[in-house]
């Protein structure tokens, strides 16, 4: 879908040596960017321009991003635009995607689970507490920091990919036929306005699979994938679930509620006796 990268912007030029691709998404191209100055490296997403009134919620949500300082949502450190293309300069990030590491792992311990699911919940906050919505956590969107079994998580990709999606046609239908759970919220997927309660329900789809390595809703295709979600039809299937405690099903209970107003909020999930559980003696960054 991404073609070349167009020209490129003369200020990257000044300031970047271009190296290898890094990655490709559906709407980008990711390249090692090596800043001449300083030698830092960072990771350039090259971003097609979308069409029509697109552009201005893109730049809009890009100017937000380059305010976000969070340690575990990625660093945007300037942008740069041509006629054609926007080019973000990312912090680099080497560790791949949550999803890679889930799927080596199987699935988290409950302790590594929650350590993630705090990191998850303050950096959403974070995002919250800006007015911004991510409407688009899931473990491809959660990078690693490093390659170390403790690596930081960063979020990217928030709402920039969202705003492309209706340019893509049936992007959710192919995306689920390639195997990828739902973690679309009900209200998304009954055309109701919605609001960064979103994240919270993908929130309790992604800390569900954490524990017990698959996902809640599923269904022999799509359509009754999405009756699962829109009924909130799930279970805490045994045995997987069996070893869990009750506490991380209550959390996880209380995520995945179909009204996005009885929903916990990042600032109650915080609270959650789960969450606060403090664990004495750690030191994981996650
Ligand atoms: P899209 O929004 O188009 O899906 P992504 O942001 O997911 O694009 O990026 C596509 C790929 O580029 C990712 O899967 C990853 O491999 C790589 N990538 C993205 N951001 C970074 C980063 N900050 N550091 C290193 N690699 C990255
Ligand atoms: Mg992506």
């Amino acid at each position: 879908i991404v073609g070349g990268e167009g020209a490129i912007p003369d200020e990257v030029v000044r300031d970047y040596d271009l190296k290898e691709t890094l990655g490709t998404g559906h709407f980008s191209k990711v390249k090692l960017g090596i800043n001449k100055k300083t030698g830092e490296k960072c990771a350039v997403k090259i971003i097609e321009k979308p069409s029509g009134s697109k552009i201005a919620m893109l730049k809009a949500e890009v100017d937000i991003l380059t305010k976000c300082d969070h340690p575990n949502v990625v660093k945007m450190y300037a942008v740069y635009e041509t006629e054609t293309h926007l080019f973000l300069c990312l912090e680099l990030l080497t560790g791949g995607e949550l999803f890679d590491r889930i799927i080596s792992k199987g699935h988290y311990s409950e302790e590594d689970a929650r350590k993630l699911t705090v990191t998850l919940l303050e950096a959403t906050a974070y995002l919250h507490s800006l007015g911004i919505a991510h409407r688009d956590l899931k473990p491809e969107n959660i990078l690693l920091k490093d390659e170390k079994d403790d690596s930081p998580i960063k979020i990217t990709d928030f709402g920039l990919s969202k705003i492309f999606a209706d340019d893509l046609q049936g992007e959710v239908v192919m995306k689920t036929a390639c195997g990828t759970p739902g973690y679309v919220a009900p209200e998304v997927l009954t055309h109701e306005i919605y609001s960064e309660q979103v994240d919270m329900w993908s929130i309790g789809v992604i800390v569900y699979i954490l524990l017990c390595g698959f996902p809640p809703f599923y269904g022999d295709n799509d359509a009754q994938m999405f009756k699962k979600i829109k009924a909130g039809s799930y279970k805490f299937l045994a045995p997987y679930w069996d070893p869990i405690s009750a506490e991380a099903k209550d959390f996880v209970s209380k995520l995945l509620v179909v009204d996005p107003k009885k929903r916990m909020t990042s600032v109650e999930a915080l609270k959650h006796p789960w969450v606060g559980k403090a664990d004495a003696g750690s030191t994981n960054l996650f």
